[in-house]
């Protein structure tokens, strides 16, 4: 059998991997390898949590709000921080002042009453402006110049709200929903209801922020040729390279 032949069953008999843009123009953070800290600011207010000890080992059963809700911030960002493929580190800074504002160049985190109640967060990633005097940054349609989060003051658990999290830091990173997909935390519903990331959020932020050490892996299988349409088929191919270097650190380890 052709060798094609034999790499594309080996791909399509493998669960179907993919992530999508928000855009097609696949807008980024600005964030660089040489810059790769992106700070979000936080107005310190939280929703009234509920079932603290299901989240985090149980260790902020106890805990005020306020407390528990800048530790599921924390641990949301790191959750993409920790993504051993992708250079981009999210930090949590604290502010009262933080407010929702799309122009200032500033990622807020807000906790605030929704029109509705279905709502229990939103993203807003900007990367068109419309901003009458806009920076140079803010021209860039390929960088996301600004995404605030809209968290909702109404009561919610730990454990759902730390899963919304992760999912909206996932949209100011430049994820959009996949339709293929209900394993990603990106996709609109799950089965699953970890804050964990699945392997196509992992392609995702890798795919927008690759670690250098790592790229040159990554360019030598994604340079194969496309397989799959639109933006979601470039999931498929970071998943190998994902693979691959996941592969290659086991071989290290166990020789
Ligand atoms: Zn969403």
């Amino acid at each position: 059998m052709h060798y094609k032949a034999v790499l594309w069953l080996a791909l399509f008999s493998q669960p179907a991997f993919s992530f999508v843009h928000i855009s097609q123009l696949k807008p980024r953070l600005p964030v660089s390898p040489q810059n790769p800290t992106l700070t979000f600011v936080w107005n310190g207010d939280a929703p009234e949590l509920t079932e603290k000890g299901e989240v985090l080992d149980g260790n902020f059963a106890d805990s005020s709000d306020q407390d528990l809700m800048a530790a599921l911030l924390t641990t949301a960002m790191n959750t993409w921080t920790n993504v051993p493929t992708a250079y981009i580190i999210l930090i949590l800074d604290q502010n009262n002042a933080a407010h929702i504002d799309e122009h200032d160049e500033t990622f807020s985190i807000v906790v605030e009453s929704q029109e509705s109640e279905a709502v229990a967060a939103a993203a807003l990633p900007s990367f068109i402006t419309t901003d009458p005097d806009p920076s140079d940054t803010e021209n860039n349609t390929h960088i996301i110049h600004d995404c605030d989060i809209s968290v909702s003051s109404s009561s919610v658990s730990a454990k759902s709200l730390l899963r919304t999290l992760v999912h909206e830091l996932g949209h100011c990173l430049g994820l959009g929903h996949p339709h293929s997909s209900y394993r990603s935390i990106m996709s609109y519903s799950t089965l699953d209801e970890s804050a964990s990331l699945a392997l196509d959020d992992k392609a995702g932020v890798s795919f927008l922020y690759p670690e250098p050490g790592q790229s040159e892996d990554v360019q030598y299988l994604t340079t194969c040729g496309v397989v799959g349409g639109g933006a979601g088929g470039a999931g498929l191919w970071l998943a190998v390279p994902l693979l691959v270097i996941g592969w290659r650190r086991f071989s290290k380890v166990s020789r």
